[in-house]
């Protein structure tokens, strides 16, 4: 198990680790570029060493290097790494595993992908906290046994449930459950601002339900379309299969066939979060 970690980007996921981190005993390193994130991470008076330069960080000599900045620069960073020769073992936070993971096993990093199933459309340090990972799923992908054990036990320790997933499963399920709602969230929010913005002024709660994650980060979320476009192309074609259903049985008033599929979908949904 690591004692030291150090963890890369201090912004909502890597400012709730490095929290949750700290919590359970763990000494805690920063690394970010932004000196905002910086100065938010010194605010909260834990960290026992933080830099805006990758040397310095390295120099704090981690057991554990977490990566937790928007997919593009995470590779980025695995290169700087494997530039470096850094055999330290490496994990990251990021949403889409596939590349992420073949750059590490491409540059012989000593790493193992992970994806905290926990996330809010607030960015930054300011909002980050332990509690949001407390009883959260952590993925685990493409690791070797060892590494993937200490991992688990690790995340087990600010408890979160730990699954097991090869990288390409991971991104076919997630473009499915996480990033295509994100797009159709931003598309709805489009569509409206398109016809007419002031529409804005007669919205109620279903809007403000459904177009919550519509608030998130655009770096953030535009590396992960790009990242993992082949799954969520997929998911585009069916999606607009299942709406075209929709639109023809509306257009038929086929009132049975709707009451029947809402009645399907609405009893699924109600049950989903029952036992949260
Ligand atoms: P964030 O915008 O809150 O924080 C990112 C931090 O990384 C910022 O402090 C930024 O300055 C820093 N950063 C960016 N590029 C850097 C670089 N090259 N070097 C050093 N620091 C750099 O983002 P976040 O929500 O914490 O997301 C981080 C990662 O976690 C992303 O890969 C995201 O896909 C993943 N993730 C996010 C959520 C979520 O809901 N926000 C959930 C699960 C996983």
């Amino acid at each position: 198990m690591p004692e030291k970690i150090g963890i890369i980007g201090l912004g909502l996921i890597g400012g709730s680790l490095s929290k949750a981190f700290d919590e359970a005993g763990f000494k805690i390193y920063g690394y970010d570029k932004s000196i905002e994130s910086i100065s938010s991470a010194v605010d909260f008076g834990r960290f026992e060493g933080l830099t805006d330069d990758m040397d310095e960080f390295l120099g704090f000599e981690p057991d554990l290097i977490y990566i937790a900045v928007p997919v593009k620069a995470g590779i980025e960073i695995l290169h700087e790494l494997g530039r470096k020769n850094i055999k330290t073992l490496i994990t990251d936070a990021c949403s889409t595993k596939m590349t992420v993971c073949s750059e590490a096993r491409k540059l012989g990093l000593n790493f193992c992908g992970g994806h905290p199933i926990a996330g809010k459309e607030v960015s930054g340090f300011a909002n980050s906290e332990a509690e949001l990972l407390k009883g959260a799923l952590h993925i685990l992908t493409d690791g070797d046994e060892a590494n993937m054990s200490v991992l688990k036990k690790l995340h087990e320790k600010i408890g979160m449930n730990v699954k097991v997933m090869n990288a390409e499963y991971h991104d076919e399920i997630f473009g499915v459950v996480s990033h295509f709602p994100h797009l159709i969230s931003f598309a709805l929010m489009e569509l409206i601002l398109k016809k007419d913005k002031n529409l804005l002024e007669y919205t109620g709660g279903g809007f403000k339900d459904f177009t919550r994650i519509a608030a998130s980060d655009p770096v953030m979320w535009s590396d992960i379309f790009v990242d993992n476009s082949e799954h969520i192309n997929d998911v585009i074609d069916e999606y607009i299969s299942v709406l075209n259903d929709w639109k023809r049985q509306i257009n038929k008033k086929e009132k049975s066939i709707l009451m029947k599929k809402i009645r399907y979908v609405s009893s699924a949904r109600q049950c989903l979060y029952e036992n949260i």
